[in-house]
């Protein structure tokens, strides 16, 4: 059982390492580095055959249970690098127990998260290299669990693998922290309550993508996302949670069900507690963010996601009609939270929550 099996490390030869990307183009997502983790469960042996290993292409059987009913979570954050070379995780062990949470739910392995996190160390260290140095550039980390069993009935897969790959990912905002454009969609849905939007789960995202193809094509950038029921209540911006400040309260929907819980999204409740701000978890219609921003009580709206940290709100699309916030501009608040936020998980800031590891 896991709780005694060891890692191995497989290296790549140095001579046969990938030539790194410039710091200067890597975008989002298209690079990986040389070596990745993995380990796999079955019924009787438990978690086992943890290796960090070289990065690699998997051959399954045709009929795995994930190529047909979709058993599949994952987690995101990401690792920053100093001046100096050291190395940060931003609240780690959170993404760990979200990602146990969603194995729950989709009936999966739970992880054992000290073993992994300690080995998510270990692949860090020996791909230090990969971590950009140049401002706003992270390497990005993808957990990531799979049913692998073949087999056609719909049950849980009795067979896993866990694997954590990386890559190093570009500045959010190369051209500066500029607010969004967002399309409010009230015929698509994003997830029901008792359904499986709180969980990190790949159908959620598969599900989201026709809608942003539609808001992409009309220029916006992300989708905003209201309740299934009534089509009437905010929950979701894209793949961040969202924020609104009216008048002086900072409003952000409560987590019922159908919203992933963001780490970004914990972080700012708290920060702008510390700093006196009057933070709210209520339920919010689009019709008060409407009417707010036509009194000019909106004052600022912005996403929270680990991607982007802050990505400001300048523009909302509803049945037809713009409605532009803080005359499309980046608000103080979201300003001073991106700030600060990016400095504590480079290690730059103080870090009065110790959520920096
Ligand atoms: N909602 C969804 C649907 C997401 O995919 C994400 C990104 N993980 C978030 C919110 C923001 O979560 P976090 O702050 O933990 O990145």
């Amino acid at each position: 059982m896991w709780e005694d099996i060891d890692v191995t490390v497989e290296k790549v030869p140095e001579g046969q390492r990938k030539e790194k990307p410039a710091q200067e183009s890597l975008g989002f997502g298209r690079h990986f580095t040389d070596h990745m983790f993995l380990m796999k469960w079955n019924r009787q042996e438990g978690w086992h055959d943890a290796r960090i290993c070289p990065y690699q292409k998997f051959e399954f059987d045709p009929a795995a249970v994930v190529f047909h009913y979709g058993q599949a979570i994952f987690e995101g954050l990401k690792a920053y690098k100093d001046k100096d070379g050291q190395v940060f995780l931003f609240r780690p062990q959170d993404n760990f127990e979200r990602m146990n949470g969603s194995a729950v739910r989709m009936c999966m392995p739970r992880l054992p998260i000290d073993k992994v996190l300690k080995s998510l160390k270990a692949l860090l260290y020996l791909e230090r290299e990969w971590i950009p140095t140049l401002e706003g550039a992270t390497l990005y980390i993808r957990p990531t669990m799979i049913g692998v069993e073949p087999f056609l009935g719909v049950r849980p897969s009795e067979e896993y693998y866990f694997y954590i790959i990386l890559s190093p990912v570009g500045a959010y905002y190369p051209e500066g922290f500029n607010p969004t454009k967002i399309y409010v969609s009230d015929e698509h849905v994003r997830a029901v309550k008792g359904g499986v939007g709180n969980v990190k789960t790949a159908g959620n995202y598969a599900a989201s993508l026709y809608t942003s193809e539609i808001a992409k094509k009309a220029g916006y950038t992300q989708v905003l996302w209201l309740d299934a029921c009534e089509h009437k209540y905010v929950e979701e911006v894209g793949t961040s949670n969202i924020f609104f400040k009216i008048g002086d309260e900072l409003i952000t929907p409560p987590l019922e069900g159908s919203i992933l819980g963001g780490i970004t999204r914990n972080s700012v409740l708290q920060l702008a507690a510390r700093w006196g701000v009057k933070t709210v978890e209520r339920d919010v219609t689009i019709d008060e963010v409407i009417a707010a921003s036509q009194d000019g009580s909106l004052e600022e709206a912005f996403g929270t996601g680990t991607a982007a940290v802050i990505s400001p709100v300048g523009e909302l699309f509803y049945q037809g009609k713009p409605y532009i916030i803080n005359n499309g501009e980046t608000g103080p608040l979201s300003r001073r939270l991106y700030d600060e936020l990016q400095a504590i998980q480079a290690g730059r800031a103080e870090d009065p929550f110790k959520w920096v590891v």
